[in-house]
């Protein structure tokens, strides 16, 4: 026979059912002295060095147990022009290096339309380690990469921010824009104390199955090479 609840009982039921047990009761020891990896001091140069190092800490990332390389960066460190894709495939995996592969070819060609080069941009991804069969970094993975992108950023501190593609679109401004519609406008945007023009334009790789959207990358291409005029860049 079903026992009968006493109103004491079901105050103590309604009581325990408005507390998170979970941060109670588990038994993971709260690390009060854990550092602080984005408080990162120096040179640029340093600053730069202490971020890679925190990426390659990374623990228990399935892109990084996967990848050979750290894929950092590529350019130039003091340019006010600074590029973001996705994440390496198996030639930047190889090397190291971002945008090595097909795509950064056809990266190199669009830079060079409007009178730039590796040397006057500065270039990272929304991931560092290349993912498993080239997928797209996962919406967790994205996020876990996140602080470091948005601390790349602030140490470059770039003028003109170019975002290539739909994860870094969705990395930075947010996974609800679609970039046919964000695409060719600017936006400000701070990432802590550095404020930047933002762009978001096609991924080459994209490009490269889609070539009847280069003429609106060349709109955007063109939109670039103006604002660069615009501040003096
Ligand atoms: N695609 C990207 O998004 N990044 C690279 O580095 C290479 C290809």
């Amino acid at each position: 026979m079903a026992k009968k609840i006493n109103s004491k009982t079901t105050k103590l039921i309604k009581f325990y059912s408005l507390i998170n047990h979970n941060l109670i009761y588990n038994n993971i020891a709260i690390n009060r002295y854990k550092k602080n990896v984005f408080e990162i001091s120096g040179t640029k140069a340093e600053k730069l060095n202490k971020l890679k190092k925190s990426i390659s800490n990374i623990k228990n990332c399935e892109l990084k147990n996967y990848a050979t390389n750290l894929v950092f960066s590529d350019g130039n460190p003091k340019a006010k022009i600074m590029l973001i894709g996705e994440g390496p495939g198996a030639n930047e995996d190889k090397e190291g290096l971002p945008f090595v592969g097909r795509a950064g070819l056809l990266l190199d060609k669009m830079l060079a339309s409007i009178g730039l080069d590796r040397n006057s941009v500065y270039i990272t991804n929304v991931v560092n380690y290349r993912p498993p069969e080239n997928r797209r970094p996962s919406d967790n993975e994205i996020l876990r990469y996140l602080p470091y992108l948005k601390k790349h950023i602030e140490i470059i501190d770039p003028k003109i921010l170019i975002l290539l593609g739909s994860t870094a679109l969705n990395s930075l401004i947010g996974d609800k824009e679609v970039i046919s519609k964000v695409r060719g406008k600017w936006i400000n945007k701070e990432f802590g104390k550095s404020k930047v023009s933002l762009i978001v334009t096609f991924h080459p790789a994209f490009l490269m199955r889609q070539p009847a959207q280069k003429k609106l990358s060349w709109i955007d291409l063109k939109m670039i090479r103006d604002k660069k005029k615009q501040l003096n860049i």
